[in-house]
């Protein structure tokens, strides 16, 4: 007998025939002999309308109300599958975030947890039910109630796995697994069957939404075998694990894209020692996380710094920038929201140089031009105009031959 953690995306539990059909899996594998605890996202496209009803009514919408709204979505979608469970002579029960013990810090709307004390998800194993937990959320330090960020439920999923010593957490979703580019964008992708960790780090981390990049930074940290599989045919998927010799040893494993950052520009900064760290100091101490950097030579004792941030966080970061910039005597900084960025990713790609200039010359073939770069040891990002994104994808998904 095996614990499994399920958890259920947005989409798998869309409707009520998708709750069925997710009933219906779970009592398969009960049936099986195994333990289940599932986590659900909310149903469909729930986050996002309670997202835009916030906006209409709200230019500020604080942090703690806010999570208080979004932990709604998930609510809905686990009360709903336990009663479906419950039809199907399974017995089970929900929990919140906060009823599974999942403790978080106080950053409200990306909070990170920080323990989880799931003695009352022990206590319904123990009493044959299968937990149902609502994923995204915890409660804080300060006992309000957090969410940990879009996607968060891989998260909730993978920590409950990793505190509960599962054998296994199966994360099921639109998509049969991990593919070499989002499907959506490259009909032709394919999908890979085993990925490691940092493989599929990187790979989060630059856009490819098919897991949250904390979930796979708890899978990697604690050796949770994680599964990325579909609830809507259930066939085998990706497994996402330690690197291993049987795994394919392409160059160049994957593109992703994202198009959910802006660039901040501060022209004309005073080119001497301190002022790039004051700057990131205080975007740091906003929250904010910020991503590619540039900074170009200087000319005549000034030069000037572009950096990436989250779109929801621009507004908060170009404030602040705008502020040191006065301070420090630079010239001004600006917003430019219409970026977008494709990146390869390979292990392979430490020991075979060229790869960085077959991608600059595909997108030059392309007519696509790179506004920014940055690497790391399995991974080239770059810059570009949104509108160029999607056909950077196909062009180099086709030059590298995935
Ligand atoms: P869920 O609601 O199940 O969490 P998400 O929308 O968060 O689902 O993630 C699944 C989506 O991730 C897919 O529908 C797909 O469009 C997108 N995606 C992006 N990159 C990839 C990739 N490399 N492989 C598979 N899916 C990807
Ligand atoms: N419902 C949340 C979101 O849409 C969390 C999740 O689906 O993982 O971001
Ligand atoms: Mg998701």
């Amino acid at each position: 007998m095996a614990l499994i953690v399920q958890k259920f995306g947005g989409t798998s539990v869309g409707d009520a025939d998708r709750i069925q059909a997710v009933a219906d899996h779970i009592a398969r594998t009960v049936r099986k002999g195994d333990q289940v605890v599932a986590v659900v996202s909310a149903m469909g496209k729930t986050t996002d309308n309670l997202i835009r009803l916030a906006n209409d009514v709200s230019k500020t919408h604080p942090g703690r109300e806010m999570d208080m709204l979004l932990t709604a979505g998930e609510r809905i979608s686990m009360a709903l599958l336990c009663m479906a469970l419950a039809d199907r002579g399974v017995a089970a029960a929900s929990f919140t975030g906060s009823q599974a013990g999942i403790i978080t810090d106080t950053d409200h709307t990306k909070a990170k947890i920080l323990d989880i004390r799931p003695d009352r998800l022990f206590e319904a194993l123990e009493a044959g039910k299968v937990p149902v937990v609502a994923g995204f959320q915890g409660v804080s330090t300060e006992r309000d109630v957090t969410t940990l960020g879009r996607g968060g439920s891989d998260t909730t999923a993978v920590a409950l796995a990793a505190a509960l010593k599962a054998q296994l957490c199966e994360i099921y979703t639109d998509v049969p697994g991990v593919f070499t580019a989002d499907p959506r964008v490259v009909p032709n992708a394919r999908k890979i069957s085993k990925i490691s960790f940092e493989e599929m780090l990187e790979l989060a981390a630059s856009g490819g939404r098919v897991l949250a990049l904390r979930s796979v930074e708890f899978a990697r940290n604690f050796s949770v075998p994680l599964q990325v599989r579909s609830s809507f045919t259930w066939e085998p998927g990706t497994s996402v694990q330690e690197e291993d010799e049987t795994m394919e040893q392409a160059v160049v494993s994957a593109i992703s894209h994202d198009t959910s950052e802006a660039k901040v520009t501060i022209t004309g900064v005073p080119d001497k020692p301190g002022i790039a760290a004051r700057v990131f100091r205080e975007i740091a101490n906003r929250n904010v996380n910020v991503d590619m950097i540039v900074q170009n030579v200087s000319h005549g004792g000034t030069t000037d710094i572009s950096f990436t941030v989250p779109q929801i966080d621009l507004s908060a970061a170009l404030s602040v920038t705008q502020e040191i910039a006065s301070e420090v005597g630079a010239g001004t900084a600006y917003a430019d929201s219409g970026i977008g960025r494709v990146s390869l990713i390979g292990a392979g790609m430490k020991s075979h140089p060229g790869i960085t200039a077959t991608m600059f010359e595909t997108m030059a073939k392309g007519g696509i031009n790179i506004e920014m770069i940055s690497t790391s040891a399995i991974r080239i990002s770059c810059v570009v105009r949104q509108e160029d994104v999607e056909d950077a994808v196909r062009l180099l998904h086709e030059a590298f031959e995935l």
